[in-house]
């Protein structure tokens, strides 16, 4: 997005840089580059006083920051259908292979056996 805001060095304001194109015939051949508050027009683009950005001061720190919430117990999630070595994942299901039937993945049993990686799809 260009920048729009200026000091302007003909009348000193805080002011508004207003592009008008400007055109011969129907094609475009340039741009009039006027102060919105006293309607100065600069020759150019690089004779605009375009107003430099205000750094932006980091007011907060990283001790403003809330702790991070912890909603689930170390081992809440451990006996879940998802963890376990007879889950199987497809597009279309989500199966045990132990007890041959479908499951969900946050569904638990005790004959969870862990999985040492997380279920990988298989297409
Ligand atoms: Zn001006």
């Amino acid at each position: 997005m260009p920048k729009v805001e200026i000091n302007c060095t003909n009348c000193g304001a805080h002011s508004l840089l207003q592009r008008e194109p400007i055109y011969q015939g129907l094609a475009k051949t340039g741009e009039k580059l006027t102060c919105t508050a006293c309607s100065f027009e600069y020759p150019s683009e690089d004779a605009v006083p375009f107003r430099h950005a205000t750094p932006q001061n980091n007011i907060f720190t990283d001790a403003d920051r809330s702790a991070k919430p912890n909603l689930f117990q170390e081992n809440e999630a451990a006996a879940l259908c998802r963890h376990c070595a007879h889950y199987i994942l497809n597009p279309f299901t989500q199966f045990c292979s132990l007890h041959k039937k479908e499951v969900q993945a946050t569904d638990s049993c005790p004959q969870f056996t862990s999985a040492d990686s997380p279920p990988k799809p298989i297409l």
